[in-house]
């Protein structure tokens, strides 16, 4: 029985831990990793906790080498889909009434088993499924991770907590309900920790879910499944299902009991599954919630006050940790004259040192581009960008397949601050850079503003305040995360909730209690203690 204010532990951000040589936790972790390439597994969807194995097996290969064969798994089709929203909605009635300290539990424990006994796992999984060094599968797989549950399960007692007002003679009260019906997750390849918590946010707060992976990430989503399962999340709870986008999408989005759509991913998907929910919505119980963070076209501005050092560090980190694949990765660079020289020849100097190859070589500051249809994407972008008049390649430019998907850090500078490497999102390790006049700061800004229907992330870099007032009032809303002074990746869980507006998402911030707002339906509750016996108002005595 549960009569107490039960009061949640105050959440901490997980500490990075550094896999110096020597240390237990490099040791632990290569321990991992060996073990991973040498044993390769199967992995089945999970529908009501069973695990659903199919005749159609689909080779899981390691982007960094095409001869390591790390795992399969098992590829549904629309039976299955059927299947996982049978599922959810049969464990919806208990899990909804599980009280909330005990939702609570589940994920706390979760967050403690990524912390220990998980950690090595679940960073060896990224590394070879997504191809991230260690210090990015630190800070995605393991810390954002840990952090998005530990703080989500803090905000969802700051919700509840929320109550409205009473009158004499009455108790209002404000009950938080989960949607009515079932919540679909769709993730991208690049965050173990956005996969994970795209599933878990709604879960958390009472809904059943189906999630479907990008395939690209099931070799780490299969560790997330192990962390649920131990952490005690019910069956049914929580489904995974490795089916085509279209085909989950084609019997979900008619689903009567369809209640929202929890996605991160391209833009372009996005727009497409909004139509397709707006085409059915003659259909549904209730409105669906949709929530979508999507791409970026994000930027770096540095003004002729700014630090040419920081600037050209901030370039490198941004552009290319995780070989630019990151949805904040800055891809546009704009520059004063004065300072071009220097960060010019700061990025030559720097760029060369960068070592690229497999993730399990810790020397390697990048890695391989997720596949085959990200390295043809990006590869065409620089082919066309090397034939461009507008474009000068500074260095970089180089890509090679042979062994894996491997892509030089690549940098144009335009003449032509339009140019489609300044426009459009290409997703990989490539920037481009505009240089303006110092007296055209500016119209510089308006630049910016004007130039990509994204709004994701966005820095400025400057010494002067006047600078960085102008920047942040000409650039309000070109970035729904905005840095002054830093790269504009690597927001953290609790301090800088992440999400951005315009063509970048509903800016729902992930990892804040604006987003687990979305998956609650509230009921208003009036309850009145002297309720009156006669129609009569006191002025209809005159
Ligand atoms: P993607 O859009 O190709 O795929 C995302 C997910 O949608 C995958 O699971 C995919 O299988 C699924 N999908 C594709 N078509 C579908 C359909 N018709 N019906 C149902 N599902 C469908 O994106 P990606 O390549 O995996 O990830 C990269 C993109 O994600 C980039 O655009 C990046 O900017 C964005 N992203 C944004 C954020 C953010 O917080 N804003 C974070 C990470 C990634």
């Amino acid at each position: 029985m549960n009569n107490a204010f039960f009061e949640i532990p105050i959440p901490v951000n997980e500490p990075v831990k550094n896999y110096k040589n020597g240390s237990q936790e490099k040791k632990e972790l290569l321990d991992t990793l060996n073990h991973m390439k040498e044993n390769t597994i199967d992995i089945p969807m999970i529908i009501d906790g069973k695990e659903i194995t199919t005749n159609n097996k689909i080779k899981i290969l390691a982007p960094h080498d095409h001869n390591l064969h790390i795992g399969n798994f098992f590829e549904g089709d629309k039976s299955h889909v059927k299947s996982a929203i049978n599922a959810a909605l049969k464990a919806k009635k208990k899990w909804a009434a599980m009280s909330w300290q005990s939702r609570a539990s589940i994920f706390l424990k979760a967050a403690e088993l990524l912390k220990g006994p998980y950690r090595s796992k679940i960073n060896a999984s990224t590394m070879l499924g997504q191809s991230k060094n260690v210090f990015q599968a630190e800070i995605d797989a393991a810390c954002e991770f840990i952090d998005f549950l530990n703080f989500n399960v803090s905000y969802m007692e700051e919700i509840y907590k929320n109550q409205p007002e009473s009158s004499e003679g009455m108790w209002n009260r404000l009950d938080y309900r989960p949607l009515e019906g079932f919540v679909f997750a769709i993730s991208p390849f690049n965050f173990t920790s956005i996969a994970g918590n795209l599933c878990a946010s709604p879960a958390l707060m009472g809904n059943t879910v189906i999630w479907k992976p990008a395939y690209p990430q099931i070799y780490s989503a299969k560790v997330i499944m192990d962390v649920f399962k131990e952490a005690g999340i019910p069956d049914g709870v929580i489904n995974i299902i490795y089916v085509d986008g279209p085909d989950a999408g084609d019997i979900i989005f008619k689903h009567k009991e369809f209640a929202g759509l929890h996605f991160t991913g391209s833009t372009g998907v996005f727009k497409h599954l909004w139509k397709e929910i707006g085409e059915n919505i003659d259909n549904y119980n209730s409105y669906p919630r949709v929530v979508g963070e999507t791409g970026g076209k994000d930027f770096i501005v540095a003004h002729k006050s700014a630090n040419s050092k920081e600037v050209s560090t901030a370039i490198i980190r941004g552009c290319f940790e995780f070989q630019g694949q990151k949805c904040s990765a800055p891809s546009r660079i704009y520059l004063p004259k004065s300072l071009w020289p220097n960060i010019k020849k700061e990025l030559i100097e720097e760029i060369k040192t960068i070592k690229i190859g497999k993730p399990d070589d810790f020397s390697n500051f990048m890695n391989a581009v997720i596949d085959e249809r990200a390295f043809n994407k990006i590869v065409s972008y620089i082919n066309d960008g090397k034939k461009d008049k507008d474009l000068e390649l500074l260095i970089g430019g180089d890509y090679d397949r042979s062994k894996g998907y491997f892509i030089n850090p690549t940098v144009f500078v335009t003449s032509n601050p339009k140019n489609k490497l300044m426009v459009e999102e290409v997703f990989g390790p490539v920037t481009c850079i505009y240089i303006y006049e110092d007296n055209e700061f500016d119209n510089t800004l308006k630049l910016v503003d004007e130039t990509s229907p994204y709004a994701l992330t966005g820095a400025i870099f400057a010494s002067e305040q006047v600078a960085i007032d102008k920047a942040m009032n000409a650039l309000e809303y070109s970035a729904g995360n905005f840095y002054i002074n830093d790269k504009p990746t690597g927001a953290v869980v609790g301090q800088q909730p992440f999400g951005g507006g315009r063509a970048s998402g509903t800016n729902d911030k992930a990892g804040s209690y604006l987003n687990l707002l979305r998956w609650v339906s509230p009921r208003t509750i009036k309850e009145v203690y002297n309720t009156p016996k006669n129609y009569r108002y006191p002025f209809l005595k005159n």
